[in-house]
């Protein structure tokens, strides 16, 4: 695996492309939200630093080096990360795994490099660290990396060339996912990159469990049903789901948008391919043709969901703003 594997990422993967084949510095900061791929960019950029043939693109993937480093038993590469239950690392193993190992000469590459989670760096952590960052020995690159850059101390900022990851776009996300999962429906994947805030850790996350594609069918079923449906099953079977879902609100709006952008989609065009509700197309297109649905009254339904999105967010009364945002959605998708 090369940089050009992991898919997005292209900034980062220029800037740490760029001292692979030069002189790289003894300390970089991969920073960027929890989920997005640190430590997976790190542990690339760390084969490339011990690899015998680096190109900008990273290892070469062939050497002994690339070899010892996908095998994970490279004798001279080392992770310092969080235990799993704990708050911090402790500093006793910031001096036994690291500072105590530093000053050892490297074994195979030209160079040791280490790996180390600073989000699990408390402040005395830290500044265990900063001396050996300040002056570190010739042959050694620490690789830090930090959802949050503001828990650090400035000292450790100033010692590090600091490389930002931003959110991959939801097509990049997408093909992870596909990639990874060569069984997963194309029109699933679209649904969990749409969530995912071009987080590739967030949409696995989000597999691990049906709670975005049950309640995608439960809200696909609801609005088909709203032309239908009686007021009062509406404000009770309906509304229920909505309370019992509340924490989630803001998701269920989100979903909801997604329908009704499909169902405008279908009305321009009814063939329309790759859509997550492929299965409920025809039922979508049936109820759209009897009760005259046009752009305009989708339009008005969108509305009517940003004015819940809204009220939610000023904290008004769950229950009134729901009932409000289900009836006016009936009134919208009826004939009329
Ligand atoms: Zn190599």
């Amino acid at each position: 695996m090369a940089f050009s594997e992991l898919i997005g990422q292209s900034y980062a993967k220029e800037r740490l492309g760029v001292p692979l084949v030069g002189e790289p510095g003894h300390a970089f900061l991969l920073s960027g939200p929890s989920g997005i791929g640190k430590k997976t960019l790190g542990r690339e950029f760390a084969k490339g630093l011990l690899c015998s043939h680096p190109t900008k693109e990273g290892g070469c993937g062939t050497c002994s080096n690339c070899i010892y480093m996908r095998e994970k038993t490279h004798p001279d590469y080392r992770e310092l990360l969080l235990p799993a239950g704990e708050k911090n690392i402790k500093v006793a193993d910031v001096r036994s795994r690291i500072l105590s190992d530093v000053g050892i000469l490297s074994q195979i590459a030209e160079r040791k490099v280490y790996l180390i989670d600073a989000d699990g760096l408390a402040e005395e952590g830290q500044n265990a660290l900063l001396k050996t960052l300040e002056e570190p020995p010739k042959h050694v690159v620490f690789i830090l990396t930090v959802s949050d850059e503001s828990k650090l101390l400035p000292t450790i900022l100033s010692r590090t060339v600091s490389v930002r990851l931003v959110p991959n776009t939801e097509e990049e996300v997408k093909k992870h996912l596909l990639t990874k999962n060569p069984d997963m429906l194309e029109e699933e994947a679209s649904l969990y990159a749409r969530f995912s805030g071009g987080i590739i850790g967030y949409a696995e996350k989000l597999m691990e469990t049906t709670w975005l594609t049950d309640a995608w069918d439960t809200l696909m079923d609801m609005i088909l049903q709203l032309p239908t449906i009686s007021r009062a099953e509406l404000l009770s079977t309906r509304y229920n789901y909505f309370y019992e879902e509340s924490d989630h609100f803001p998701e269920l709006l989100a979903l909801m948008n997604m329908i009704f952008d499909e169902m405008a989609v279908l009305l321009a065009d009814p063939t329309s391919e790759n859509l997550h509700g492929e299965t409920k197309k025809d039922k979508m297109i049936s109820m759209m043709k009897r009760n005259k649905m046009t752009v305009g009254k989708i339009g008005k339904c969108s509305m009517v969901l940003t004015t819940a999105a809204k009220a939610h967010k000023a904290n008004g009364n769950f229950e009134i703003l729901v009932c409000r945002m289900l009836l006016a959605l009936k009134k919208e998708s009826m004939n009329g």
